[in-house]
């Protein structure tokens, strides 16, 4: 990954601009997640399937293509290209699509013509990678014309709830969230124990660092973990691999009765709505096995300061130099 970046420098769009921008990207936090991804190189085609040693046909299974890339798969791909060819964005030869992934996501982030509606483009792309998974995976063909038609649909439900919540928050979308936060009361009574996760991510460092701190509502002492693990693809995937340890440790310690809480949002949603996000797919499907261990199984969001302590943990473990795992003995200083 680090490789290319480099060599792109040379020939092409400078690529911390653009990472930078996929996240104020206006559409949905799957959806932006995956343009991130797009532009790390972490979007599960056979080209990078292969690269980790994962046994699978090297080439497009849609069009045939010696190879499937990223950039192959979303926009150089025969369905892909109908599709953008048939969407409001202007299209032409050497300018949009190209070779490069990071020139076209530099050309929808900023190239296009203000006279052109082009505020689709995240849900195209969205579109044309889920129609590329159900034929992968179910040998479902939809027509170019179809896949442009959902995604340009939902962009539309998605722009105008925007709106609508605009207008019912006073210009604070994340009030939705905040309510819920502030719905859940620390201090409330309640039974079995509190599992609080975190995962810290940069990307920077060798590893990334996973934490959990659970209390007991029996009067037992709370016990804490903190592991670093190979840095793994993104601050998502941190949280999602600090979520699945911790459970692992607490069916270790046969605690059934668990509620789990994560200052994450995206977690919440994957976890709600897995087949929302295939990329997670093989997590998510631990984490549907490892919940069945569970008697009482929740997990919630909180706010960043009500998760303090396993911030904490997670992120001092990450910068030790090698790799370790500490379960209950971890150094008071972490915590605080
Ligand atoms: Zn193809």
């Amino acid at each position: 990954m680090e490789k290319s970046e480099t060599n792109l420098n040379f020939f092409g769009p400078n690529i911390n601009p653009l990472k930078a921008y996929s996240w104020q990207v206006q559409c949905p936090p799957k959806i932006r997640h995956f343009i991130w991804q797009i532009l790390t190189g972490c979007v599960p085609v056979t080209e990078n399937l292969r690269k980790r040693g994962i046994d699978c046909d090297k080439g497009c299974a849609r069009c045939g293509a010696s190879e499937e890339t990223i950039n192959h798969t979303l926009f150089q791909c025969h369905p892909a290209r109908q599709i953008w060819a048939l969407s409001q964005i202007p299209t032409a030869m050497g300018i949009f699509p190209t070779e490069s992934n990071f020139t076209n996501l530099d050309h929808l982030f900023w190239r296009i013509p203000t006279e052109f509606d082009s505020s689709a483009f995240p849900w195209i792309i969205w579109y044309i990678w889920k129609a590329r998974n159900e034929k992968i995976f179910e040998n479902i063909d939809t027509d170019p014309a179809e896949v442009l038609r959902l995604a340009e649909k939902e962009a539309q439900l998605w722009q105008s709830a925007q709106i609508e919540l605009h207008n019912e928050n006073h210009g604070s979308v994340d009030l939705v969230n905040q309510d819920r936060v502030r719905d859940f009361s620390l201090e409330a009574e309640y039974s079995g124990y509190r599992c609080f996760v975190d995962g810290f991510w940069k990307e920077s460092d060798k590893f990334s660092g996973t934490g959990w701190f659970c209390t007991s509502s029996n009067g037992e002492p709370p016990t804490m973990g903190a592991a670093n693990l190979r840095r793994s693809l993104s601050p998502l995937h941190a949280e999602v691999e600090a979520l699945l340890w911790a459970m692992k440790c607490m069916i270790g310690a046969d605690n059934q009765e668990v509620a789990f809480f994560t200052d994450c949002s995206d977690l919440v949603k994957m976890v709600s709505s897995p087949t929302e996000w295939p990329a997670f797919s093989v997590y998510l499907e631990e984490f549907q096995s490892d919940k069945e261990e569970f008697s009482s199984f929740s997990l919630s969001l909180i706010s960043r300061r009500a998760n303090v302590k396993a911030d904490n943990l997670a992120r001092n473990v990450r910068t030790e130099p090698l790799h370790i795992t500490y379960v209950n003995n971890i150094p008071q200083e972490w915590l605080f």
